[in-house]
């Protein structure tokens, strides 16, 4: 028989098991929210960094024909005035001079584009993106007068100067609030040389990750021999670059003063000087004289160093579902971005998630053959869209961003040089590699895993910008 206390217990009980259930409920729903808000917001940053990443790399296409065209104009123009018998060439320096200009607005534009992009998606500014940013026009503001006296340009009046203006536009991005980071930013001091492994970022990241292969195709014998700091060779004079171009989505091209020496970046397959004349006379639809190759004037080429077969800068044994076709097999400009953003979950106690997403696209496009848009080395009008390209595929470096490179490489190398592992900065990235590389038990266990496992290194991997397949989604 129930009483009526037993009765009140009862129903207490069950009150306590209705209010355990109630929350058990609540979380499930708000778990169940977090999930779903989780995945709406990795959605929107995807589809954000996509559309950053196309939008920034169509504007280096259209800077890259607009170079491209005025490049013909000028040839045309040289032409002209050679049968007029002028030995004046007024409007091929107005040309050069509206062409280094493009080559930092055009780009400048598309990291811009790239931030309107990324916010039409409703992703908002980083707080952390905007302050680097920030920081980077006070320096181009008030070192880069200095450090590079060479102005790519001339105002009139100046001031500003050139350097005035570039800065101006970093600070106008910087301004509006940064949501996408330039993941593929190069910056002038990001000094690297393929020669010199304390000067190589491949090195770097193939000995902090381990990666044996890379040794076994790129430096098998520091490898093997290396016992101490000791055995570096000695630095090379690290040479000052002529800064041509926009550091954000820059285009990888360089002047050179003559049709005559243009450096050609598949000298097999372009048949030299003569090949050039007959591709502007193809474009600009006039007779183009031999003697316009000899006129002293500045012509936009593409930059070897930067301009490559695509396949030399893929990572090894790179998943490309077929072959990239032989007018696409290019790297040079290429945009990739970067997207955090936070997400506050719901659940008590949950805390928030960081939502990163990174995305490259380049632009695309091919000379009449068809051939590779760089395939007589001078910049010519090619392009004709942008599309997405998998990161690991584009000129973003493979450890992400490891801040602090042009620190490295101008102040800690030289005093480590000198002294040895003790004068490494603990703060550094780079300088904790060469820390952990130092130690031979490290280096014995790459090549032990080599003795093992080399048979499962497949692809020779190009040194270089790129490489590599650290980054993830
Ligand atoms: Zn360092």
């Amino acid at each position: 028989m129930m009483n009526a206390r037993d009765s009140r217990l009862r129903s207490g009980q069950v009150m306590i098991f209705m209010v355990l259930l109630l929350v058990i409920l609540c979380l499930v729903v708000l778990w169940s929210f977090d999930v779903h808000k989780i995945l709406f917001v990795k959605t929107k940053a995807r589809n954000a960094g996509d559309a950053a990443a196309v939008a920034a790399a169509r504007w280096q296409g259209i800077s890259l024909n607009l170079i491209g065209e005025l490049n013909v104009l000028k040839a045309v123009s040289i032409a002209e005035a050679l049968s007029r018998g002028e030995t004046n060439f007024v409007e091929a320096a107005e040309m050069t001079d509206l062409q280094s200009r493009l080559s930092f607005v055009g780009p400048m534009i598309g990291f811009a584009a790239a931030q309107q992009a990324a916010k039409n998606n409703g992703i908002y500014a980083n707080e952390q993106f905007s302050a680097e940013l920030l920081g980077h026009a006070s320096t181009v503001e008030l070192e880069y007068p200095e450090r590079y006296p060479v102005q790519p340009y001339e105002n009139t009046p100046s001031p500003p100067t050139a350097w005035d203006d570039y800065a101006e536009m970093i600070m106008a991005v910087a301004s509006e609030g940064v949501a996408v980071r330039a993941e593929n930013a190069q910056l002038y001091r990001d000094y690297e040389n393929w020669g010199h492994p304390l000067l190589n970022p491949d090195f770097y990241d193939a000995a902090a990750s381990g990666n044996w292969c890379w040794f076994l195709f790129n430096a098998l014998s520091l490898l093997e021999t290396y016992s101490s700091w000791l055995d570096w060779p000695a630095l090379p004079i690290i040479e000052e670059p002529e800064p041509t171009s926009s550091e954000y989505f820059g285009l990888g091209l360089t002047k050179v003063p003559m049709l005559d020496y243009i450096p050609l970046t598949r000298l097999s397959e372009a048949g030299g000087v003569e090949d050039i004349l007959a591709a502007l006379q193809l474009i600009g639809g006039v007779a183009i004289s031999s003697e316009t190759a000899s006129v002293e004037t500045d012509w936009f080429c593409y930059n070897p160093g930067r301009w490559r077969t695509w396949n030399e800068t893929l990572p090894d044994g790179f998943p490309f579902l077929s072959d990239v076709k032989p007018e696409y097999d290019y790297a040079g400009a290429d945009a990739a971005v970067r997207i955090e953003t936070d997400n506050q979950r719901l659940s008590p106690g949950m805390g928030g998630d960081v939502i990163v997403w990174t995305a490259a696209a380049k632009p695309f496009g091919y000379l009449d053959g068809p051939v590779v848009p760089d395939y007589y080395g001078l910049v010519l009008p090619a392009f004709h869209e942008a599309r997405l390209i998998p990161i690991d595929a584009s000129s973003a470096p493979a450890s992400g961003s490891q801040p602090g490179w042009g620190e490295h490489v101008y102040e800690h190398l030289e005093p480590y040089m000198a002294h040895g592992p003790p004068a490494l900065d603990g703060s550094c990235w780079y300088c904790n590699v060469l820390l952990a590389w130092e130690n031979a038990e490290y280096r014995q266990a790459g090549l032990d895993w080599l003795d093992l496992y080399s048979h499962t290194c497949t692809h020779p991997g190009g040194s270089g910008p790129g490489g590599g397949t650290r980054r993830g989604h």
